[in-house]
């Protein structure tokens, strides 16, 4: 992408409605625009990394076992009778009426109308455990919006649904999830720590919440420090064998919400030296609700035996919206975002130094085409501004390589590639930088 062609208005000062970091960061680097309260169009650069931290959700939903569909924004409200919630939810839910004067409302999460989906086609157990799921905008007409992204009205969640037998098949589906969701946060660069936490509206008796630990999350959170420096499971890792250890290593650390926190057992378990005690960003949430949803809403399967009984089911939510704030949170400096190279909006950024030299721009041309053929998301910086600009701007916008094209290096063949990370650079030829690069 040329940036002489691209959309991208950064703003020069800093945004006052703006009371965190990310939010700043989001607004000046020409991300995102509020429409309404807490709710916002995504701009061009913006849309990238929403659609990158979406794809990596996906990945790792398909990888346990998980199937994508899509269910719309707009529910019936009658739906939601069956369960008893449309009364329950209360004013967080934005409710709606079509010219005919039928009852909807903007969809806050989708438990019903799964189980809805799922009773009129599944009949018996041979077709469990399932496990469905979506990545579309949900509304919840917060009391607070704010933070930006972080606490929106309108978002982009992921939520996945499971089906099965009884609570022992559910608790493997949850296990599943579990694991899912380390590896999807780890894979965008993200420390986000599983923890104890209460069922809320959703019900049920069986919870984690996996937080980002920042001074500006909206959660207080309790953790041993240990529970920071646990292993990944790798992408080989076997869904359809037993995930319990791994389950056991992260759940016998001692990490709670405050809404959950034990304060004796924590002085009990937790040696002084490790206890932290701060706050973190709630990334996504799991649930083992049991039969809840499916008492309501008669949804029953045969089992073995012929006899009807209701499912066990779960919910997985990620905040995939929220998730861009919440990286840039915990990766940037002062002079801006400093993005992972997986949800990155551009990996590599071509600083032309000396725009209308000859030299200087074929140099960029070639390198820009090179890059291209070797399907790295290349953002050209082919503008007349000063080469100061030029550096502030890839600084605020995080690309995680900038390569500096200038007529004194060329003269010696070489070109400065600066990692954003921590600033390292170094001196390479043309080739070497594709080669490091691709
Ligand atoms: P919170 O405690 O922050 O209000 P929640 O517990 O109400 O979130 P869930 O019902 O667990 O949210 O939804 C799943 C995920 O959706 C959350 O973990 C969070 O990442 C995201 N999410 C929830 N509410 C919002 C919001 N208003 N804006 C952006 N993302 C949100
Ligand atoms: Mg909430
Ligand atoms: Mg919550
Ligand atoms: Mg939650």
């Amino acid at each position: 992408m040329r940036l002489s062609r691209f959309f991208l208005p950064i703003l020069k000062e800093n945004p006052k409605e703006a009371e965190i970091v990310s939010h700043r960061l989001m607004l000046r680097a020409g991300m995102m625009r509020q429409e309404a309260a807490g709710i916002y169009a995504w701009l061009p650069l913006g849309f990238r990394v929403l659609k990158k931290i979406e794809q990596i959700v996906r990945e790792e939903q398909d990888r346990a076992g998980a199937l994508e569909l899509l269910m719309p924004t707009l529910q019936l409200a009658d739906l939601w009778r069956e369960s008893g919630r449309y009364d329950a939810y209360g004013p967080e839910m934005l409710r709606i009426a079509d010219r005919h004067k039928r009852e909807l409302l903007y969809g806050p999460t989708n438990e019903e109308m799964i189980t809805e989906i799922f009773r009129a086609y599944v009949k018996s157990y041979r077709n469990l455990p399932l496990n469905l799921y979506h990545i579309q905008w949900k509304f919840r007409d917060e009391q607070r919006p704010r933070f930006g992204v972080m606490r929106g009205r309108e978002f982009l969640m992921k939520d996945a649904y499971s089906f099965d037998i009884d609570e022992a098949a559910a608790r493997r589906s949850y296990n599943r999830m579990f694991v899912a969701y380390l590896r999807t946060f780890a894979r965008m660069g993200l420390k986000a720590i599983p923890m104890r936490a209460e069922t809320g509206p959703i019900g049920g008796d069986l919870s984690h919440e996996f937080i980002v630990l920042a001074e500006t999350g909206e959660s207080g959170v309790f953790c041993n420090s240990d529970v920071l420096n646990l292993p990944i499971p790798p992408d080989d890792v076997d869904y359809d064998g037993d995930l319990t250890d791994i389950i056991k290593q992260w759940t016998s650390v001692y990490a709670a919400t405050e809404d959950v926190h034990d304060a004796a057992r924590y002085e009990r378990e937790v040696p002084a030296d490790k206890r932290v005690n701060t706050r973190g960003i709630e990334v996504g949430q799991i649930f083992y609700f049991g039969t809840k949803y499916s008492d309501a809403m008669k949804a029953l399967v045969a089992g073995p035996d012929g006899v009807d009984v209701p499912i066990h089911g779960g919910s997985y939510g990620v905040g995939v919206s929220r998730l861009v704030g919440a990286i840039i949170e915990a990766c940037h400096d002062d002079a801006g975002i400093k993005w992972p190279e997986a949800v990155a909006p551009f990996t590599a950024v071509i600083l032309n130094l000396k725009q209308g030299d000859a030299a200087v721009d074929g140099a960029c041309e070639k390198l820009y085409r090179e890059l291209q053929a070797k399907d790295v998301d290349v953002l050209y910086d082919d503008t007349d501004q000063r080469a100061g600009a030029k550096f502030a701007a890839a600084d605020l916008i995080g690309i995680p390589w900038q390569i500096l094209v200038g007529p004194k290096g060329l003269a010696e063949g070489k070109l400065e590639i600066k990692r954003r990370s921590d600033g390292a650079r170094e001196n390479l030829s043309p080739v070497e930088v594709v080669a490091k690069i691709a």
